[in-house]
């Protein structure tokens, strides 16, 4: 037989039984080698005295007693015997199976599997594991698999057992160069298969797993580097040539200077596209490092080469307020707005002048992807929160015009372990700075009770000029739940502030236009306090607020927190965090105390990974990582390290290492 063959011609399984291996995704007797259990049932001995009731657990001893098989009804039997383990004598039963009355031998060593019953000091035996003497290995795990409806467990240990006693594990290839198994004092891959399979103890477990985990995060991170260094050497990507003096006036215009970060990583951005090769580049910096002028001076560059330039943002709100910005920036561009709320008239004439080329700089919502949107010169898109956006919306945004350079910003900081996973075929730049004369923003944990003195503090801060969010309470499953928390928050505002304070309204139901009109009063300091829900949670710049209160703050995830936090502190007034919740569960608790405790983006995301797991955490979901079979991106986390340097170690001697390289195959991409 043929690692390649079909499991259709294993011996117990017919057509209909390979159907249910095909629904797990086995077709071939490969397939099933690489088939790992998800868990095993442990069969090693445990001592009777750490058995909790009913618990299913081994036991071994010597028998003590001759098996006696009690025959009552109609073919219904049981057998009973005593063992001794240590100090204690356990009585034994088996209902039903007469035959294994064989393998009780007084003075022998026995292992048998089953419950524990306390009460009556007796195993309830499901099975006998062992009926000879202690030196046998047969005492250890037995695997247990994800199965589908139809498909037994027992037929699948069986056909793997089948594939294993042919000795097609013989057939199996090494797939890791033998360097980094002694390196890393890793198994074979034919061993580490045999005992994913059946270890023959826990420690041949453990070697087996550490070997399958750094395989597949090794392979994961040569296809990425594959795919990095395939952008870098296309030279398919457009070469943006525009007169460095002019970016450099135009910085030394701007009202005040660039912070290191900044200027760092816009010369790394225009590095980039000057160069023929493809850009694509992550820009990542915590809440208010001022990411947007750096995108814009990249925009502008593009535009000074006669392209054009497109920003994509995740709310109609921020693509408003990013035009205005880019327009104050650079009057003698022309700017265009492309939301879905247009008008028929307005949306025809503006598509128009980005088919023409009559706009320089683009900016919009996912509007900016739909097919009716051509584009004349396009030279540079950005996704400005990138990580709001679907793996297929950043992929068709890039596929518009011929092949633009790329830049992806995240004002969500992505813990390192997934950075370098997700973000591995990419370049990345951070901002590591904020911006000089901000003071760290204070935030403060409040209980429901202590609302009142909030308000009456607030009063006070307000009189000294300050301006106010409220965020009401998030229901996610309900929308119109979540207009009614933000009007009724709206009220009580109102009730309690009376004239004292002119307070706007802004949630996702109202029209573009309206919501427009609100932020610009908000801005324009014409509103003392605005009262929203999580619609203004990214990006939205308004320096002047200094306060920001969340109602119910528990029901907000860490991240989403931080991002409400950095709507504040924006300007060089000291800014203040209010969370208002009473959590009943520990991780709220938890997670109220972090956010007081640090206003360090990348150190939340860490928590919140640790807290929550990788798969919940930043969209990670949507982001394009694809999911690991034995792999966990938070528990690996120095595997993964480890395997990502080995990675980049082999394309640093690609010579060596060209049969390796080619079986990667770098079309499937992960993005
Ligand atoms: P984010 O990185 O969160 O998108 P923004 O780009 O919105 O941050 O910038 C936050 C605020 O900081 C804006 O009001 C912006 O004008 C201001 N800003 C940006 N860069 C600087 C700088 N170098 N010095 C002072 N203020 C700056
Ligand atoms: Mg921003």
């Amino acid at each position: 037989m043929k690692l390649t063959d079909s499991v259709q011609f294993l011996k117990g399984v017919g057509p209909k039984a390979a159907e249910n291996f095909h629904k797990l995704g086995l077709f071939t007797l490969e397939d099933l080698l690489l088939y790992f259990p998800f868990r095993y049932e442990d069969f090693a001995s445990r001592s009777v005295f750490d058995l909790l009731d009913g618990e299913k657990a081994t036991i071994s001893g010597e028998v003590v007693t001759p098996a006696n098989v009690q025959y009552y009804g109609f073919k219904r039997n049981r057998l009973t015997f005593k063992i001794k383990q240590e100090e204690a004598v356990i009585g034994v039963s088996f209902f039903n199976q007469p035959y294994l009355a064989d393998k009780v031998v007084v003075g022998q060593e026995i292992a048998i599997y089953g419950k524990w019953e306390q009460k009556k000091q007796q195993l309830s035996g499901i099975k006998i594991i062992v009926s000879t003497d202690k030196t046998e290995d047969g005492l250890g795990f037995e695997p247990v698999y994800h199965l589908v409806a139809g498909l037994k467990q027992a037929t699948l240990v069986k056909a793997i057992q089948q594939v294993l006693d042919d000795g097609l594990l013989d057939q199996l290839e090494e797939n890791l160069p033998v360097y980094l198994l002694k390196k890393y004092r890793l198994m074979s891959r034919r061993e580490a298969v045999q005992a994913m399979h059946f270890p023959k103890d826990m420690e041949a477990h453990k070697q087996a797993l550490r070997r399958v985990k750094f395989e597949e995060l090794f392979l994961f991170q040569l296809k990425l580097q594959a795919l990095k260094n395939k952008e870098k050497t296309g030279q398919t990507g457009l070469q943006i040539v525009f007169n460095d003096k002019e970016v450099a006036d135009k910085i030394a215009q701007l009202p005040y200077e660039l912070t290191g970060g900044q200027s760092s990583a816009l010369t790394e951005i225009l590095n980039d596209m000057s160069s023929p090769y493809h850009m694509n580049r992550l820009l990542q910096g915590d809440v208010g490092s001022g990411k947007t002028v750096v995108a814009s001076l990249a925009m502008y560059a593009a535009c000074l080469a006669n392209y054009q330039a497109a920003i994509m943002v995740p709310t109609e709100i921020l693509a408003r307020q990013h035009v205005a910005n880019l327009r104050q920036l650079f009057p003698e561009l022309k700017i265009a707005l492309l939301v879905s709320g247009l008008k028929a008239a307005e949306k025809r004439q503006t598509l128009e002048e980005i088919a023409t080329g009559r706009s320089h700089m683009i900016v919009g919502t996912h509007a900016l992807i739909q097919n009716d949107v051509n584009y004349y010169r396009l030279g540079l898109v950005v996704t400005d929160e990138q990580h709001r956006f679907g793996v297929n919306q950043r992929k068709v945004f890039r596929e518009k015009g011929q092949n633009p350079d790329v830049l992806m910003m995240t004002a969500t900081p992505i813990p390192r372990t997934l950075a370098i996973t997700a973000f591995g075929d990419m370049d990345v730049s951070i901002i590591n700075e904020l911006p000089k004369g901000r003071q760290p923003i204070t935030t403060r944990w409040i209980k429901h009770e202590q609302f009142d003195e909030v308000l009456k503090w607030i009063k006070d801060e307000l009189q000294n000029g300050a301006q106010v969010y409220f965020i009401s309470p998030l229901i996610e499953e309900s929308e119109a739940l979540d207009l009614k928390n933000a009007v009724a928050l709206y009220d009580e505002l109102t009730d309690y502030f009376g004239l004292f304070a002119k307070i706007g309204l802004l949630h996702g139901k109202m029209k573009a236009d309206e919501k427009d009109q609100v932020m610009q009063d908000f801005k324009a300091r014409k509103l003392d306090i605005l009262v929203s829900t999580t619609v203004i949670e990214v990006g939205v710049d308004v320096p002047n607020a200094t306060i920001m209160v969340i109602m119910d703050a528990d029901r907000f995830g860490l991240s989403q927190l931080h991002q409400l936090r950095g709507r504040v502190g924006r300007g060089s007034k000291k800014s203040y965090t209010i969370l208002v919740a009473n959590p009943k569960s520990e991780t709220g608790k938890q997670r109220m105390k972090i956010m007081t405790e640090t206003q360090n983006g990348f150190t939340l995301a860490e928590e919140d990974l640790k807290m929550r797991g990788s798969g919940e955490i930043f969209g990670i979901r949507q982001s394009g990582i694809p999911e690991f079979l034995v792999a966990d991106l938070v528990d690996d986390y120095n595997i993964l390290e480890v395997a990502r340097s080995e990675a980049a170690g082999i394309f640093k001697h690609s010579e060596d290492f060209k049969d390796l390289l080619a079986r990667i195959d770098v079309n499937g991409g992960f993005d």
